[in-house]
């Protein structure tokens, strides 16, 4: 076991306080990881605050981690000590069902193990990314290309990946209209991804605050959705829409500007239910979807499009001792547009 120092939820209203965690021996198949740094997801705050359920305590999250390798075990193959790697929401998975076999490890039937609140096949709770080195099975460890900094890439591993699914899957591309509604960390990152992708993008957020940010990071338009007007001006005119929003949005309102056949995708994850108006997609064709994160293969495939085409998040590096304002700051909508936790002022 390594003993290693790391930040803990400790109750669902507390700060995070400073903590170690046990780390396993690393077997066979096994990579450490010093972690350089850990993007802070809104998913961690639902975690920590119970959000989505009880959870157990101490609680260390962080899902979008970026570090070095500093041993193998003695079966690994995929990475060697020195190798600039990542590691994002999963940890392992059953590895026989179809959907693992498909590479599709997040639909694991036996469900994924969590990079936290999971529970490892050792039978110990996951921990994650708020800490100073992680063993994780070779499987599901990535390479980040040399083109792409550490600090950068690391909330590529869940906000990048989670808007680059659902772009990849409903087609994003060359005259396809992708509007993104949130920017935040999911969001910048769906917008900067659906340009990369050629798709004619358009932000959705709640007001005007953001606009020079979104249109640098390659939107063509940007609507604040506090003014009702953006409701009859865009109606029926998206192929896609990413909703990101952690919070209930009104689904009804944003069905009526997809055209025909459109789909809206839900990554967003509030607690409360989303209500959908039937007439909303029955007189439209349209869809309403949900997407989680993304398999192993496509999230490397998302790491090698991003570094090609020079993406990363826009970041602000945080000490440990910064997370609790960074959680008020996320909160209340006032991230440009990703926290990254500088795992060195950890230790
Ligand atoms: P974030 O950085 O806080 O961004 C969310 C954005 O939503 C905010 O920046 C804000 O954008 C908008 N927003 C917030 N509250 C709102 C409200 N009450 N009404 C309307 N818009 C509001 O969060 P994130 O890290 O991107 O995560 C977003 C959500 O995705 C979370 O629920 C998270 O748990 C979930 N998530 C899901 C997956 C998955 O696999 N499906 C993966 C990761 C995260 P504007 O200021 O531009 O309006
Ligand atoms: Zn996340």
């Amino acid at each position: 076991m390594l003993t290693v120092n790391a930040y803990a939820a400790v109750s669902p209203t507390e700060p995070l306080v400073p903590t170690t965690i046990e780390r396993r021996d690393v077997g066979p198949h096994d990579v450490l990881i010093e972690i350089k740094y850990a993007g802070i997801c809104h998913s961690d705050i639902h975690t920590n605050r119970g959000d989505w359920g009880p959870v157990t305590y101490p609680m260390v999250t962080g899902h979008e981690i970026a570090g070095i390798v500093t041993q193998v075990g003695s079966a690994v193959t995929k990475h060697d000590v020195g190798d600039r790697v990542g590691v994002g929401c999963m940890v392992d998975s059953c590895g026989e069902c179809r959907y693992c076999l498909a590479g599709e490890e997040q639909f694991c039937v036996k469900g994924n193990v969590g990079t936290y609140a999971g529970i490892g096949k050792d039978g110990l709770p996951t921990h994650g990314g708020y800490s100073t080195h992680i063993v994780v099975t070779e499987a599901f460890v990535l390479s980040i290309p040399d083109g792409l900094a550490l600090d950068v890439a690391a909330p590529l591993l869940c906000a990048g990946i989670t808007t680059y699914s659902p772009l990849n899957r409903w087609g994003a591309g060359p005259g396809k209209k992708v509007a993104v509604v949130g920017l935040g960390g999911l969001g910048h990152m769906g917008v900067q991804i659906a340009h990369a992708m050629s798709a004619e993008v358009t932000v959705l957020s709640q007001s005007l605050k953001k606009q020079e940010d979104g249109l640098r990071l390659g939107a063509d338009h940007y609507y604040a959705t506090s003014n009702p007007e953006t409701f009859e001006t865009l109606a029926g005119s998206f192929d896609l829409i990413i909703n990101t929003v952690s919070a209930v949005i009104d689904v009804n309102a944003y069905l009526s500007l997809l055209a025909i056949d459109g789909a809206l995708v839900s990554v967003g994850a509030p607690p409360e239910p989303l209500a959908v108006n039937a007439f909303a997609l029955i007189l439209g064709r349209r869809s309403f979807a949900g997407s989680a994160i993304g398999g192993i293969r496509e999230t490397q495939e998302m790491l090698n499009f991003c570094a090609e085409h020079q993406l990363g998040a826009e970041i602000e590096v945080v000490a440990a001792d910064q997370i609790n304002e960074a959680y008020e700051r996320v909160l209340a909508s006032d991230v440009r547009y990703r926290f990254v936790i500088d795992a060195a002022t950890l230790s």
